[in-house]
């Protein structure tokens, strides 16, 4: 899996002031997942050290201007940043991860001011604003958003969904991989947005006998949209009522009350969701679920990340 990068994150000093901000759950932990694609549009255009740069808001839109002599060097850093861009999408990426608050990389967090100096609303830096404009289906997520427990985990679910279908598409697949690969994630997509699984399922139905293309391509649209939306305690709730419904006629009522009670105390944010899930994942081994095994839902990106075991990672 390829995912392009802000080159400071990575630890290369290509900031401003020559220094860098390396974020060692990219480099040590996703690094062990994923091989990345650096880019810094700031550095090709400008060097290093290079003086501070801003984004002013003018007559509604945004320019970049040199916090050293007032220059309106927007031009200039665009043609780099379209550079940089054709470089990183030379790689099939999976996702995007930008360096929070700078004119450049900032994910809705870069400062914008007003022309006579006054603080504006905060906006897209103008690396990101390209980025989205061309791959508005891309995972992309910015480094200060991910220390939130939260946004983290469903970032990287939706990282590792999204690799998981380009592997699909790529792999020249028949109908029933498509169908295979939908009940597979049927789960993991019941707790991201339960009405667009319900989409996804009429259209690995196929009764309009669409073409297989414009099937698949109705599919993609579809689940990277699905895959975008941030999970909830709630509908995390029902998909493990629905998991735990599995094996209603095997387990003693002792044990359906234990499950029942961790879902519960999860609902309840006494403790995290990776304890029914475990639970769920015993009784699945178990008993031979094989349908529960195969859920993405189980393990929807690599155990070793840890990030169902802190309470804060729902809301
Ligand atoms: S935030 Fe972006 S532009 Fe600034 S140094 Fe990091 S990679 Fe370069």
């Amino acid at each position: 899996m390829k995912i392009a990068v802000s080159a400071c994150l990575l630890g290369e000093k290509v900031r401003f002031d020559g220094g860098h901000k390396h974020d060692r759950f990219i480099t040590d932990e996703l690094g062990k997942y994923a091989s990345f694609a650096p880019f810094c549009p700031e550095i090709i255009a400008f060097g290093v050290p290079r003086p501070s740069i801003r984004l002013v808001n003018k007559e509604d839109s945004y320019r970049i201007i040199s916090n050293k002599n007032g220059d309106d060097l927007t031009n200039e850093l665009q043609d780099k940043s379209y550079q940089e861009f054709r470089k990183i999408v030379q790689n099939d990426l999976s996702g995007i991860i930008f360096k929070s608050k700078s004119p450049s990389c900032g994910m809705g967090s870069a400062k914008a001011y007003l022309e006579n100096g006054f603080a504006d609303s905060k906006a897209d830096g103008l690396f990101v604003t390209i980025c989205k404009e061309k791959f508005p289906l891309l995972p992309m997520e910015e480094e200060g958003r991910l220390q939130d427990d939260w946004l983290r985990e469903n970032f990287i679910m939706q990282l590792f969904a999204y690799n998981s279908f380009e592997v699909l598409k790529k792999s020249n697949p028949t109908i029933k991989m498509v169908v295979d690969f939908h009940t597979k994630n049927k789960f993991l997509l019941q707790a991201k947005d339960e009405k667009i699984y319900r989409v996804l399922g009429n259209i690995v139905g196929n009764h309009e006998k669409l073409p297989f293309d414009e099937l698949l391509s109705n599919y993609e649209y579809n689940f990277k949209v699905a895959i975008s939306k941030k999970s909830s305690i709630g509908r995390n709730r029902n998909v493990l009522e629905h998991m735990s419904g599995f094996f209603k006629n095997e387990l003693s009522s002792v044990e359906k009350e234990t499950l029942h009670e961790q879902i519960e105390e999860y609902a309840q944010k006494i403790v995290p969701i990776v304890v029914p899930l475990s639970t769920i994942k015993l009784y699945a081994k178990k008993y031979n679920t094989s349908y529960l095994l195969g859920q993405a839902f189980l393990d929807p990106y690599p155990k070793e990340l840890a990030l169902r075991s802190s309470l804060l990672s729902s809301k």
